[in-house]
């Protein structure tokens, strides 16, 4: 079924706007018949502004435009949700979405690891915390411990004992969150040079 724009208040249709690639949803926007044909025309999602009452393309002053990958009607054809590639951020702010905080779990339980290694950096005591407690001591201890466990997986893959080379894994890996943390980046930056290598 078509979206009929003369049905809703004023004509106008929310769209949520999602990121097709991180699932993230980065703003919401309202659009009738119009904008509609007009995004459908251009590939690049242009709303109807409440606020500037005209159509509005978003990116048309910041070049951050939205390019169309899909529009799907919701249960009851009253609301789209648009997946789009972003050109550069959406909000306004300079932030990638209007809801930041809350769209920094792209990396599920690895995104929770990271908040609490945050937490527990900033919050817990070190006589109670590893986590803490390694902060204390300082990058070079930890760059250590991450050579450390690194060498435990090598001496682990040579064996044939499944457990103690996952186990190891678990701990290179989370010693390795650490020492992102601790130089001042999250998994995040990490994957963005992967991807870029992926030209
Ligand atoms: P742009 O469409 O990115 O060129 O931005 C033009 C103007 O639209 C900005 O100055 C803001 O007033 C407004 N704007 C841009 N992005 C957003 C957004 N994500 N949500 C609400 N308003 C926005
Ligand atoms: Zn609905
Ligand atoms: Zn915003
Ligand atoms: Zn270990």
């Amino acid at each position: 079924m078509e979206i009929d724009f003369s049905k809703s208040a004023h004509g106008l249709i929310p769209a949520i706007i999602q990121d097709s690639e991180t699932k993230n949803v980065l703003m919401l926007g309202y659009m009738n018949a119009e904008s509609y044909q007009k995004t459908l025309d251009t590939q690049k999602v242009t709303f109807y502004s409440r606020s500037k009452q005209r159509l509005w393309t978003k990116g048309e002053e910041s070049g951050n435009f939205l390019h169309l990958v899909s529009i799907k009607n919701d249960c009851d054809n009253d609301t789209f949700l648009i997946q789009v590639r972003p050109e550069g951020p959406t909000c306004h702010t300079g932030l990638d979405t209007c809801w930041q905080e809350a769209n920094n779990q792209e990396y599920g339980f690895i995104s929770t690891l990271e908040s609490t290694i945050k937490t527990r950096r900033e919050n817990a005591d070190s006589e109670k915390s590893y986590v803490a407690s390694l902060f204390e001591k300082g990058i070079n201890k930890i760059a250590q411990k991450v050579g450390e466990e690194a060498v435990e997986v090598v001496i682990e893959a040579k064996d044939d004992n499944d457990d103690l080379f996952l186990s190891e894994s678990a701990d290179l890996l989370f010693h390795y969150l650490i020492l992102l943390q601790a130089k001042g980046f999250q998994l995040e930056d990490v994957v963005q040079v992967l991807k870029s290598r992926q030209k």
